[in-house]
């Protein structure tokens, strides 16, 4: 199996590669959640995961996936007929719109082409045409296409309207790159386990502004697993409202335990530089960048002519042991998705770059020689040295 072999590099946008200490604490012996000592670790997750959504706020941890948080945001705060804004920028965007057209909100679609980042100034002439406008949906990396979107020029159009709240879907951003809830003033933010907090799939995280509060008890959107009223009093008397779970939790104590330790702009720098390196050798290979705006979390690398980024995706796994992903729906084909995020060793980006160099010989060997593969290589872990 190629999750088996000691080589194996999951370098897919989520999920990631964990820490070993995160392994570790994943094997535990199961506890129950109602008891003193996983009170202990409950309360401190949540107070030390306000320090990763830079917030007063409170910050809830739900059970579901990352989509189940952005159902959690929409569903408190919207009621049936509200006007909603939603960009749509790939995959995920799409999703949310879907969603919130689901839940019956009047949605007004600012789309943006694959790879751009939206103007703000169509968001904000929207705005002005509808100030009664409940919500503005916006991604802060659209994963399917790499790129970052302006969400402080946004929260800052955004806050200019007390009815409106800017709800931001970080879930490969927060923990990626800085998006500080408070300081920016975003009223919703949600963020996957699986994703730049570095755990297993299963659960989201998420937090309201004030301003966000103030719409959760006029809202009318059926809720029920996803009433953050429930949570809210449960978090207050130290629990849960569901049964935590535990394994998750635990480790996410120690992901908080281990960014405390490094601090949350040294995470950043180092994923920063992941993200640098990637662009750099990735266009050394003769990729493109595909994102006009592009995510430090992730890079999409647009693939050379004539060639299959579904069939380099496929070969790097099966002849290398490393996962990455490829492009879906328009983008699916034309360019390969890498991750930045959880636990990655310099060693395993500079073997990314080398047999991606050999990919591309195998499937063209006038493309690239290995001779020019190896001197890449070299140059690649060079950089590395002198860009610790
Ligand atoms: C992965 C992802 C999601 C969906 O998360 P799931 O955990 O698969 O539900 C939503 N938004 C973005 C931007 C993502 O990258």
């Amino acid at each position: 199996m190629t999750s088996l072999n000691d080589n194996y590099s999951l370098l897919a946008p989520g999920p990631v590669n964990l820490h070993p200490e995160v392994r570790k604490v994943l094997a535990l012996p199961m506890i129950h959640h109602r008891t003193p000592e996983f009170d202990a670790i409950l309360k401190r997750v949540l107070k030390g995961i306000k320090s990763v959504f830079q917030t007063e706020q409170d910050v809830y941890l739900l059970t579901s996936t990352g989509s189940g948080g952005m159902e959690a945001l929409l569903v408190n705060v919207l009621s049936p007929g509200d006007k909603v804004i939603a960009i749509v920028s790939g995959k995920f965007g799409e999703r949310w719109a879907d969603m919130a057209k689901t839940f019956g909100a009047e949605v007004t679609i600012v789309n943006v082409p694959w790879g751009e980042a939206v103007k703000v100034s169509e968001v904000e002439e929207l705005l002005k045409k509808n100030p009664d406008t409940r919500a503005v949906l916006c991604q802060a990396c659209e994963t399917s296409t790499a790129v970052a979107h302006p969400i402080q020029e946004l929260a800052s159009v955004v806050k200019k309207y007390s009815e409106t709240l800017l709800l931001v879907d970080a879930i490969t951003a927060l923990g990626a790159y800085p998006l500080p809830m408070d300081a920016w003033g975003i009223d919703g933010l949600v963020a996957g386990s699986q994703k730049a907090f570095m755990l297993p799939t299963g659960m989201t995280f998420l937090a309201l502004s004030q301003k966000a509060w103030k719409f959760v008890d006029q809202a009318k959107c059926p809720r029920y697993y996803f009433d953050l009223r429930k949570e809210k009093k449960a978090n207050n008397s130290g629990e849960t409202f569901y049964s935590s779970n535990v394994a998750i939790i635990r480790a996410l104590d120690t992901v908080l335990g281990m960014i405390e330790k490094q601090g949350l702009q040294e995470l950043f720098r180092i994923i920063h530089r992941r993200a640098e390196f990637t662009r750099t050798f990735g266009l050394k290979l003769g990729f493109g960048l595909y994102a006009k705006s592009p995510s430090d979390s992730v890079t999409a690398l647009t693939v050379p002519s004539g060639m299959d980024g579904q069939k380099i995706r496929l070969h790097l796994e099966e002849a290398h042991a490393i996962t990455i992903m490829g492009g879906q729906d328009q983008a699916k084909g034309k360019i390969i998705r890498v991750g930045h995020m959880g636990y990655i060793q310099d060693e395993e980006q500079v073997r990314l770059i080398e047999c991606l160099g050999h990919t591309l010989r195998f499937f063209d060997p006038d493309f690239i020689s290995l001779e020019h593969i190896s001197n890449i290589t070299d140059e690649a872990r060079a950089w590395l040295r002198d860009n610790p």
